[in-house]
């Protein structure tokens, strides 16, 4: 019997590892799993370049569970090892700066366990004593067995087995125990196994019998060795891969497609990618990618590793390339990492790419659907958007789709405005906004629809990128300043009747939660309506995407703010302005004529001030300034509510924009059928 010590420097590993590595420890059968698959390729791979002659015989990898004797066992019939292997690879585990790192690392078991290749030690995470059982495949080697209680100490000596291959015997400890079911056993199999490449047997199949479920005599096998994505594309079918889709994701509806990735150079990857249907952002969700290295299950906290817009797909990828034990964040800035993702977004773009090439009307058909993957990628991946801007499509509200080099051909000729920028005008939502499309329509223009999640940002986006382009939603004006030709055409009122028309209007204005009115005065086609409610393009857009953001910041609290814009040339608005006039100038002309006044001296008083650097005295002018302002305001209003045609207009054009609802609505009924 051979005694010695690990070959740590630091006194004592085995408490360390369990104090800290307590959070992640259920990866420890993970570990060994991996470590009896790995011993199981490489006797395979021996065996079949001749170095290896013997009988090869069944080569499952078993785990069991003994709860009496309370130890899990994990057995394989991989390469073995004898007494030499296990000094070499078991006692001397390289360690230095030990201490340092795991204080560094202490809640991050895959990057301890990672950095000094501890995958057999973390079997301490949850035993209190461990035994390897082992004979190696060389000829005339002799059967060993290692002791270790947790102690830096260990004890080897020869033993009797008949078998070739390695057991593990894990005495669980007390705070482990939860490791003794057969259930909780099976659940971690099924999370880090179910794809290994060689079969995983833990206990015998269950079959309900007399009121209880029984084992049966046969291997409850736990893992498919040849899962899809390691098999040909060509010898699978859509059948293949729905189930797999349902299998990997259960309870989902069907995926649109599928992209099968399958490269050996410049590294090696394979994996596939399904397109969910999304249908709200509820849909949005993360983590349905799982990452494998040689068929082990890695991880599914996949963002930084894959790209980000990947994050919507949901399938399998595997790479070697992808070391198996590291955390995350060593994942996410590791440099070859970062290739496989770079590659894995130029796939996507290239099968997308082809889609649409070798058949535009279906891909047009799947496009509502895949568009929330390709304007999240072009958004957050440059590299993407220069890959996805030949097939991008924009749709109009019509239900034609345009890339965006055909949507500039189309418009430019008619939406290019006096500053040379072409004006993509867009609706949000064809119902509410229908007589703004209209109204765009009948002066020729094309109406796009963007009625997507991400919208407001890929609207910023193709400002940024499209060269002279600007985006108006149809109802952010009207249909003549939409796109802006030429000057607008004078009033025809002078500077009072500008102010008794706002004043007329603004007075009459409903009070509305979370909305602010502006009034404003236009000459417009007589044919066109009185009035007019738009809404603010740049206000609206800052608060959508403030509403976007967890916390909606500062633009997200704001009101929102409309236009109420007064067709002054239009008949019954015409005879309005006249008639106010005339009742209203007596009264209201005095008082702008004193405010004038005033307001000459104050500004007066103001620069005489400045100028000798003394502070000037207006008070009482600038209150008499208010108590005029007031007094004309109560005048108009006075008026205006005694005219009710002008809430019949402001109502007209409130219901126009869905803006007219509930009790205002009812008044608004009341009213026109008072005025029939
Ligand atoms: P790693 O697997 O990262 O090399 P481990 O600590 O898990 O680190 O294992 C150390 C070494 O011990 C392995 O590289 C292998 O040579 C040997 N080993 C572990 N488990 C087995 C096994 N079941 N059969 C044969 N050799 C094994």
């Amino acid at each position: 019997m051979a005694k010695g010590k690990i070959g740590v420097t630091t006194e004592n590993i085995f408490p360390v590892i369990k104090k800290f590595l307590y959070s992640d420890n259920e990866i420890f059968l993970r570990e060994l799993v991996s470590n009896a698959i790995d011993a199981t390729q490489k006797l395979k791979t021996l065996a079949a370049f001749g170095d290896y002659k013997g009988e090869l015989g069944e080569m499952d990898v078993r785990v069991k569970v003994d709860k009496e004797a309370g130890t899990i066992t994990v057995s394989d019939h991989g390469i073995g090892m004898d007494a030499d292997d296990i000094e070499k690879y078991i006692n001397q585990i390289a360690f230095s700066g030990a201490e340092e790192f795991l204080a560094k690392y202490k809640d991050d078991a895959n990057s301890i366990i990672g950095h000094f290749g501890l995958g057999f030690y973390s079997a301490f995470m949850v035993s209190k004593k461990v035994e390897i059982r082992s004979l190696s495949y060389k000829d005339g080697a002799k059967a060993v067995e290692w002791v270790c209680d947790g102690s830096p100490e260990y004890e080897m000596h020869e033993i009797e087995k008949d078998r070739r291959g390695t057991d593990i015997i894990l005495y669980i400890d007390e705070e482990s125990k939860e490791y003794l079911e057969q259930a909780r056993i099976d659940a971690l199999l099924k999370k880090y196994c179910r794809f290994l490449p060689v079969p995983v047997i833990s206990g015998k199949v269950q079959e309900w019998k007399d009121g209880k479920m029984v084992d049966t005599d046969k291997d409850n096998v736990v893992n498919a060795s040849e899962p899809l994505w390691t098999r040909k594309p060509s010898d699978l079918t859509d059948k293949d891969y729905l189930e797999f889709y349902h299998e990997l994701m259960p309870g989902q509806e069907d995926p649109m497609f599928w992209i099968h990735l399958n490269v050996d150079f410049p590294f090696t990857l394979t994996g596939i990618l399904y397109f969910p249907k999304v249908k709200s952002n509820i849909d949005l969700q993360r983590n349905r990618i799982l990452l494998y290295s040689n068929q082990v299950f890695v991880t599914d906290q996949v963002e930084g590793v894959v790209p980000e817009f990947m994050t919507l797909m949901q399938g399998v990828i595997d790479s070697p390339d992808i070391p198996l034990n590291v955390s995350r964040s060593y994942l996410q800035a590791d440099r070859e990492v970062k290739k496989i993702s770079g590659y894995i977004t130029k796939k996507v773009a290239e099968k997308l790419d082809r889609m649409f090439k070798d058949n535009r009307a279906d891909f047009e058909k799947k496009w509502d659907d895949i568009r929330i993957f390709i304007e999240y990628g072009m958004l957050t991946d440059e590299k993407f958007y220069d890959a996805a801007k030949s097939f991008f499509l924009l749709r109009d509200v019509q239900g034609k789709y345009f890339t965006l080099e055909e949507y500039r051909t189309l418009v430019e000729a008619t939406q290019t405005d006096k500053q040379g920028e072409v004006i993509y005008l867009y609706a949000t939502d064809k119902d509410a906004q229908y007589s703004y499309i209209r109204a765009a329509e009948e002066k020729g223009y094309n109406v796009l629809l963007m009625d997507g999640q991400l919208e407001s940002h890929v609207v910023q986006m193709f400002e940024s990128k499209l060269d002279k382009v600007r985006f108006v939603r149809v109802d952010s004006d009207i249909p003549e300043r939409l796109i802006a030709k030429e000057d607008n055409a004078s009033t025809g009122l002078d500077a009072m009747q500008t102010e008794i028309v706002t004043t007329l209007f603004r007075s009459q204005l409903p009070q509305m939660e979370n909305a602010n009115f502006v009034v404003g005065v236009q000459a417009l086609p007589g044919s066109d309506a009185p009035a007019t409610v738009t809404q603010n393009e740049f206000m609206r857009r800052m608060k959508e995407m403030a509403a976007m953001q967890p916390g909606a910041g500062f633009y997200g609290q704001l009101p929102d703010s409309y236009e109420l814009i007064v067709n002054v040339d239009q008949s019954a608005v015409k005879s309005l302005v006249a008639e106010a006039t005339e009742a209203l100038k007596p009264t209201v002309e005095p008082l702008r004529n004193e405010t004038a006044e005033l307001e000459a001296r104050i500004a007066a008083a103001r620069k005489k001030a400045e100028e000798d650097k003394t502070t000037a005295d207006t008070a009482a002018d600038e209150k008499r300034v208010a108590e005029l302002r007031e007094e004309q305001e109560k005048a108009v209003s006075g008026y205006a509510a005694g005219k009710p045609v002008i809430k019949q207009i402001i109502d007209l054009a409130l219901l126009q924009s869905n803006l007219l609802k509930g009790a205002a609505l009812t008044d608004f009924i009341r009213r026109s059928v008072s005025l029939l």
